[in-house]
């Protein structure tokens, strides 16, 4: 047996072995999806990819773009949506092709500058961890949404370095609280070089005003150095950015290496991302929507969880503590009719396993109801 093999069995016999799951897009109408991050509905639904086809101009979009951003011959639907991004968050944007590639790309080339060091949330995502890892800078991590243990690191290290990049995620990805902006903000008020960087993957389209975001309607604003934003949920495309300074933008289109060396989105991909952005900032109503259900999965979620403070959040966990409980579970709830996976180490903490809700604006209350059933019927 390879070294290799020994892995698998040893992540087998511990629950932790990751298969790709069966597809239950097609002729799965049955099945009500709570594991895919399209919170406003918006991927599932083919009118909308129907409208932007019919336009003709937008037909014919290259499905490429052959080269990366800094070589790449076709400029105009990465413009126009920076362009719009811009406006957006009144300050310059800068286009990744992913959320793992503009994390990773950020942070190493932000942190990779002599003089940097990196406190981030105990739970940011794997993204801004390798990012921090490129970056070679030296690190610690806060415990979660904890400001005052953040503070006691500040109050040390800040003397120590030029710079602290303090990093969170606005809404986390796994337990769906969030990040107090205000209070971060604060704290950089009291020293000053603190740069602050939020991740805002999944409050992009969900949360502030017209979907912008928390960090968008907060007080301190223009504070927070680097906002990034990710395509991929909410918004039913593929991508991320960075809302930045114009000296930041700068800095990146010359360091930041996943920018400079990866071919660059499709132009078709780029132009229906801005297509979805100018409707979603009008869609209050799929917003509200999604917050009613949300509050509606926490009177199921949380009696069942007592002790755990759940966030009534368009993502809730259901905390099992144990990986094979949480295939288990999984698995019962899929016969059911209802598809939530199972999040498993090293995704989240050991004892922390898991099943993680997400919710659409699609959803219907009357299938939270069967949802709530199912738990009333059945041991977890
Ligand atoms: N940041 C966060 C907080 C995420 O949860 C994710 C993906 N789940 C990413 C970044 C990566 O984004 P993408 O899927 O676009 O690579």
């Amino acid at each position: 047996m390879s070294v290799y093999s020994d892995i698998l069995a040893q992540l087998s016999a511990r629950g932790n072995l990751r298969r790709i799951p069966a597809g239950t897009a097609a002729g799965g109408e049955t099945v009500v999806d709570l594991s895919s991050n399209d919170y406003l509905g918006l991927g599932a639904d083919p009118e909308l990819q129907r409208q932007f086809m019919s336009e003709e101009s937008n037909r014919t979009l290259p499905l490429t773009s052959s080269a990366s951003r800094l070589l790449a011959g076709r400029q105009e639907e990465y413009a126009s949506l920076e362009a719009l991004l811009e406006e957006l968050y009144g300050r310059p944007a800068l286009l990744f092709n992913s959320g793992y590639h503009a994390n990773t790309g950020l942070v190493s080339a932000l942190a990779g500058v002599a003089g940097c060091m990196i406190v981030a949330d105990r739970l940011v995502h794997a993204s801004i961890i390798d990012g921090i890892m490129l970056s070679k800078a030296p690190f610690t991590r806060f415990r979660h949404n904890d400001m005052d243990h953040l503070e006691r690191i500040l109050a040390k290290e800040s003397p120590r370095h030029e710079r602290l990049i303090v990093i969170v995620e606005s809404v986390y990805s796994m337990d769906g609280d969030r990040a107090d902006i205000d209070a971060l903000v604060a704290l950089k008020r009291r020293y000053p070089n603190v740069m602050l960087y939020v991740d805002e993957a999944h409050a992009l389209g969900v949360e502030g005003p017209r979907g912008l975001g928390i960090c968008r309607g907060a007080e301190g604003y223009g504070e927070i150095d680097v906002v990034v934003g990710t395509f991929g949920k909410a918004c039913a495309s593929m991508g991320a950015f960075a809302a930045v300074s114009a000296e930041l933008k700068g800095f990146l289109i010359n360091s930041s290496r996943s920018f400079i060396f990866s071919t660059a989105l499709p132009p078709i991909s780029a132009a229906w991302t801005e297509w979805v952005i100018r409707r979603m900032i009008g869609m209050d109503d799929r917003r509200e929507a999604l917050k009613a259900l949300g509050r509606r999965l926490h009177s199921i979620l949380s009696p069942l969880q007592p002790g755990t403070v759940v966030t009534p959040s368009h993502i809730q966990p259901l905390v099992t503590g144990d990986p094979h409980k949480a295939v288990a579970l999984s698995a019962a709830l899929l016969e059911h009719g209802f598809k939530v996976l199972p999040i498993r180490t090293p995704t989240v903490p050991p004892g922390t396993e898991r099943l993680r809700f997400s919710l659409s604006a699609s959803i219907s209350p009357g299938q939270l109801d069967r949802l709530e059933d199912f738990f009333r019927n059945n041991e977890i």
